[in-house]
């Protein structure tokens, strides 16, 4: 089976594979459990001052990236009949899911655009077909991080980047709530023990604790999730 591919375009390609190619990430990298190439934007200006951005019409702050610049480095970085998502980061985007982020990981991988500026124009938003994704309710300086953030959280689910032991069906998100805390030792730590549950053997009790803290603090903290079964993939 090919490798999981993701291709990147972006006016600062060194930044990638950046932390990406370090830990679980990096192993994956080398191992061919997926692939990355960047694509240069800049690389795709028509001027000899290779401008790839201008104001925007209408008025206003910034600067904004150009559709024909963008457009000619989408068709050459995936043409038609490439089937992956193509995704535009972006603030005003969907929320990124751990729903999502599984669905992408079946596919044959994804093409990620990583604005700057004020953003990009809009032509080339719709007509490219871009799905416009956020990784959360703030602004970043560019979609590069965005991008690491999307690819960081897929490629841990590719098949074989995770050792069996750690499959990640018991974590947040995954069953519709937050996870449950953690412990290890020491038994004491700073006066504070383990509860005690966890040290008892009994792995029902075990269970059944994990379920009620992890149902505490999504009522607590993510109160959304326990009735948003889309974001979460929960079934039942
Ligand atoms: N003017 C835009 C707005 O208000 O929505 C913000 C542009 S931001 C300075 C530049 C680029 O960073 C965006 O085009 C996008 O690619 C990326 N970006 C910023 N915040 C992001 C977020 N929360 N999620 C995904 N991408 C983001």
């Amino acid at each position: 089976m090919p490798a999981w591919h993701a291709s990147i375009l972006t006016l600062y390609p060194d930044m990638f594979p950046g932390p990406l190619g370090l830990s679980l990430s990096g192993r994956a990298l080398e191992s061919g459990l997926w692939q990355c190439d960047t694509v240069n934007i800049r690389g795709f200006a028509a001027d000899r001052h290779r401008t790839v951005d201008d104001t925007p019409a209408g008025g206003g702050a910034g600067m904004v990236l150009r559709a024909d610049v963008l457009a000619s480095a989408i068709d050459a970085a995936a043409p038609d009949n490439d089937t992956r998502p193509r995704l535009m980061m972006s603030p005003r985007g969907r929320p990124l899911t751990q729903r999502r982020v599984r669905e992408l990981v079946a596919g044959p991988g994804v093409v990620l655009v990583c604005g700057r500026f004020e953003g990009v124009d809009q032509r080339v938003i719709d007509g490219r077909g871009l799905e416009e994704v956020s990784i959360g309710d703030y602004v970043l300086s560019g979609g590069e991080v965005a991008a690491m953030a999307v690819l960081d959280a897929c490629i841990r689910l590719i098949p074989g980047v995770m050792g069996t032991q750690a499959s990640g069906e018991d974590e947040s998100f995954e069953n519709g709530l937050l996870e449950y805390p953690h412990y290890t030792r020491p038994a004491l730590w700073e006066g504070t023990a383990i509860p005690e549950v966890l040290t008892s053997g009994d792995h029902a009790a075990v269970a059944r604790w994990r379920h009620d803290q992890a149902l505490r603090l999504t009522r607590e903290r993510r109160p959304d999730l326990l009735t948003d079964d889309d974001a979460t993939g929960r079934t039942s």
